[in-house]
């Protein structure tokens, strides 16, 4: 049998040791993974292992819950029960709800020593505390919450004071023999952001969460969280990514599923090749692509699906593509793997693409 090559990426991964969180593992040679967050009261049992359950069928692989209450972390134990995907408990300012989250069953815990008063005095119970119970830990330090000493000592948050944060509880932790977590180095500015996690790349092999906070609304958010991601991840940095948007979750994993897929570093699944069109089109290409996107939708197969709006380059992309179709005089010419299969009016190409793309899953034995 013939092993199909891996697909090209833009460098190797940077070595990094390897955690688990819950079932799935981070960093080392484990596949990057993308996270999301609940925006539901986690005390609220019903509507947050609802939303778990919608991230997971987006492709979610790891899942964040607040827990700023006794109430939302007395919901802990049956969430991470309940959940299909390991649970990340973020806590901020109160270090009980790190012990109860542990004892939740939790996959992982998100610290943030920046809001936990006397964190250092609290790191040695933590440390065995997440031993004993083979729960990971994130070190989260965010732009928004660092250090009074470091802002202090750097004036506001510069990626040397993120990351002198980072290193600082990471010792911490180690100091109590303890490695089992990541890092994240998080600001709102992708430039601070790529600096810092670039900078931290170099002090240790952490592995390391992904993040631009506050990254804004959907268009805004994607564009940052991309052009950050893609700056780090090119470089073999980031182990797991979270995009942050002012969008339902789903829509972070989306993004996230994407950025990766863009850069091979999951496999690609359905993807659409449209032509921006231009004033040689015959057709309106922007319908075309979003109604073949939509009629699509949902399709696990991995196909690259050419939508071009005219005969000129047409031809020529759709052929490239596993399917296609190249738009003229009120026609489409359905390519597949390369030969024109037929030629269809232009009110069936929709259709025509989705039969032909269920055919192609069929013989893959791919629903
Ligand atoms: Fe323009 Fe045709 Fe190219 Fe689309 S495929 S951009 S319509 S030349």
């Amino acid at each position: 049998p013939t092993v199909k090559e891996a697909p090209p990426v833009l460098s190797p991964r940077k070595p990094t040791r390897k955690i688990r969180v819950g079932q799935v593992e981070v960093g080392g040679d484990a596949p990057v993974s993308v996270q999301s967050m609940t925006t539901t009261k986690t005390h609220d049992i019903n509507a947050t292992l609802q939303q778990i359950a919608e991230l997971t069928a987006s492709g979610c692989d790891i899942v964040r819950v607040a827990c700023p209450t006794d109430k939302d972390a007395a919901a802990l134990p049956i969430i991470a029960k309940k959940s299909q995907i390991p649970v990340i408990a973020d806590i901020h300012f109160q270090p009980k709800y790190v012990f109860a989250a542990i004892e939740a069953g939790c996959g992982a815990v998100r610290v943030n020593p920046g809001n936990i008063r006397k964190f250092d005095d609290q790191v040695g119970a933590i440390a065995q505390a997440a031993k004993d119970a083979g729960v990971s830990l994130r070190i989260g330090v965010n732009a928004g919450s660092l250090d009074p000493r470091l802002l202090e000592k750097y004036g506001k948050a510069t990626p040397e004071a993120l990351v002198e944060s980072a290193v600082w509880e990471a010792s911490l932790f180690e100091e109590h023999d303890f490695h089992d977590f990541k890092i994240s180095v998080k600001h709102n500015d992708p430039v601070v952001m790529v600096r810092a996690y670039e900078m931290l790349s170099e002090r240790g092999d952490w592995p390391l969460h992904l993040g631009v906070t506050e990254a804004g609304p959907a268009f805004q958010g994607t564009i940052k969280s991309a052009t950050a991601f893609g700056a780090l991840l090119s470089q073999g940095i980031g182990d797991t990514i979270r995009v942050s948007l002012s969008a339902p979750p789903a829509e972070e994993v989306k993004v996230g599923s994407q950025i990766l897929e863009s850069l091979n570093l999951r496999p690609r699944k359905l993807e659409i090749v449209s032509c921006p069109s231009c004033g040689r089109a015959q057709v309106d290409v922007y319908e075309l692509a979003d109604s073949v996107t939509a009629g699509l939708e949902g399709m696990t197969v991995p196909l690259r699906v050419a939508v071009m709006g005219c005969v000129v380059n047409g031809p020529g992309e759709a052929r490239e593509a596993d399917l296609g179709v190249a738009s003229g005089n009120g026609k489409g010419q359905i390519f597949v793997k390369g030969e024109v299969i037929k030629t269809v009016p232009e009110d069936q190409i929709v259709e025509t693409l989705i039969a032909e793309a269920e055919r192609i899953a069929a013989d893959m034995g791919i629903e």
